[in-house]
């Protein structure tokens, strides 16, 4: 059976903004009159935790769906600072991102972490987006699909169906840098994790979303979005001003929905 995939354009806001970036989530909700486009793909804005749950209110009524940046693996416990996916969930969110890169480096979460990370979302029915991607050094070193491999294999949680997890490919030296990888090469890297998917999901494998994410910009997402296997982007510092994010998201006006629906 051929499986539908819907394109996710998600925004990452990290840890940028205050309480009045909510407007630029008022904006893009303003910026989609236009339903036609709207009504084939999803979008996605995922702020700082304090603001989620301001954040899901304000997108009631609106097509855009509010995620958050991490979560504990826990549904509750002695964890300072931490927040649990199920509080996720409460807060209104449908996503949230595990395993990002800033979050493996600077919280050095293994792979065993971000699959406990990503299970805890299944439990709490929040859509994890696990983030895979190689190094500078690593890709220099000809180990991009040994790492990515390695990630999507260690990162999956037990129980993932094809519609209930995103992946986010973000090589760690495109994000925030604005370089971004040749088209052929995010081209080889998604037709990669797509198989690798397929050997641990089965024909499921083909419903899971992957994402591309990493310097995504209005300039470039309309050739980076066309290529084969990418099913939306995770986008960082392009998401926090809604003219940017709604630009990206726009190039699926021409890519033809048939392609990816
Ligand atoms: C990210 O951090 O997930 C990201 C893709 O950032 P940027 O778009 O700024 O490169």
């Amino acid at each position: 059976m051929a499986h539908v995939r819907r394109p996710l354009v998600a925004g990452n806001w990290k840890m940028n903004g205050s309480k009045l970036a909510l407007a630029e989530l008022a904006k893009m909700a303003a910026g989609l009159a236009d339903g036609a486009l709207w009504r084939t793909i999803d979008l996605a804005v995922c702020p700082p935790a304090p603001y989620l749950y301001l954040a899901s209110a304000a997108s009631i009524g609106t097509r855009i769906a509010v995620g958050a940046q991490d979560c504990h693996a826990e549904a509750s416990g002695a964890f300072t600072g931490d927040v649990s996916a199920e509080m996720i969930a409460e807060s209104g969110c449908c996503y949230v991102i595990v395993g990002h890169s800033e979050r493996r480096t600077l919280h050095a979460e293994s792979n065993d972490i971000v699959r406990a990370k990503a299970a805890a979302a299944l439990r709490a029915g929040v859509t994890p987006i696990i983030c895979v991607g190689e190094t500078r050094a690593e890709r220099d070193a000809g180990k991009t699909l040994d790492v990515v491999g390695a990630q999507v294999a260690g990162s999956l949680p037990a129980g993932a169906t094809g519609e209930g997890i995103v992946v986010a490919y973000e090589p760690v030296w495109a994000i925030g840098t604005g370089l971004t990888p040749t088209a052929g090469d995010v081209k080889a890297v998604h037709q990669f994790i797509r198989g690798e998917l397929r050997k641990k999901l089965g024909s499921d494998g083909d419903a899971v979303r992957i994402l591309y994410g990493g310097s995504v910009k209005p300039s470039n997402a309309a050739e980076l979005m066309a290529i084969a296997d990418v099913d939306g982007a995770l986008v960082g510092g392009a998401s926090l001003k809604a003219e940017d994010f709604l630009g990206i998201a726009a190039v699926y006006r021409t890519i033809a929905p048939s392609t990816y629906h």
